[in-house]
């Protein structure tokens, strides 16, 4: 079959889903992205509760290969090596690589939105508020549910990728068929997002150029730079024992 004869549903429009389908359509592949979420353009929803993350050589390359490096650049900090903040004030600097090498801070949103405007300009169709719920295997159909107005909807498609994260419906439905492995641990370490504003003047009250760590054995935290001047800080911190996040249960801890 001719490949723009195929058609391709996808499970989810986050960073892997939308880039996916920026490839797809590229080779001449019907797409059609069903999203849970509304549209974050239009919306202003966060994209998932990290606000930015760190772009290195690996991310580069997926996007370069849809020639969506460039608009990425244009919003992304290098980040030539770690600061680590010492618990006695102390301050070290280690560089990520060479000169002119460094991992990049974005915004999880603008990327997003950049790779979900490339989706539909090179063809693809995003539906949102669309739920996966089951995935058939046997039959190549998928079922959503419109999160919003309930309707519910049974589709099939040539292909069928489930792009949609942690909590896969798609890879739910998986565990329905024969001889699939499949095991999910979790981490003893949860996070919570904190925020350093910009100086009064605008600017970055640390520098901008390097990604902040400041370890502190059992749990750390950790500080990328934003375009507007402020940092967005995730502190890894353990669920339970001292100090835990169970420990912090009044508003003044
Ligand atoms: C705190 C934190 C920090 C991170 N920092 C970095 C970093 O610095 N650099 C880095 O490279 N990676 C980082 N990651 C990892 C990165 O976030 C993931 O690798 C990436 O988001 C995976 O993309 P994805 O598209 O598979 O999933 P997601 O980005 O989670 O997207 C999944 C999409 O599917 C949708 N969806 C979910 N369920 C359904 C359903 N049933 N039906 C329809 N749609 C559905 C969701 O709404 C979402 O839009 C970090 C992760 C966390 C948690």
């Amino acid at each position: 079959m001719n490949p723009s004869e195929k058609k391709v549903l996808l499970i989810g429009a986050g960073l892997v889903g939308s880039l996916l389908s920026n490839y797809l359509t590229k080779h001449g592949y019907k797409v059609e992205i069903f999203e849970r979420r509304s549209d974050m353009r239009k919306d202003k929803i966060s994209a998932g509760r990290s606000i930015n993350l760190a772009l290195s050589e690996r991310g580069w390359r997926g996007l370069n290969g849809v020639g969506l490096s460039d608009a990425v650049r244009n919003v992304a900090i290098p980040m030539a090596g770690r600061m680590i903040h010492h618990q006695d004030g102390t301050i070290n600097y280690q560089a990520y690589g060479k000169e002119g090498q460094a991992i990049y801070s974005v915004s999880r949103g603008g990327l997003n939105c950049v790779l979900m405007d490339e989706s539909e300009k090179s063809g693809a169709t995003i539906h949102y508020n669309e739920r996966c719920t089951h995935v058939d295997l046997d039959k190549n159909i998928a079922s959503f549910e419109n999160v919003v107005t309930g309707n519910k909807q049974t589709l099939s498609a040539d292909l069928i990728i489930s792009s949609d994260g942690a909590y896969s419906a798609g890879r739910l439905s998986l565990l329905f068929t024969d001889r699939f492995n499949y095991s999910q641990s979790y981490l003893e370490h949860g996070y919570k997002e904190l925020t350093i504003p910009p100086a009064a003047d605008g600017t970055h009250q640390l520098d901008k150029n390097a990604l902040h760590i400041w370890p502190r054995g059992g749990y750390m935290l950790i500080a990328l730079p934003n375009m507007d001047g402020s940092f967005t800080c995730t502190l890894f911190f353990p669920f339970e024992g001292s100090p835990s996040f169970a420990e912090l249960n009044s508003k003044e801890k």
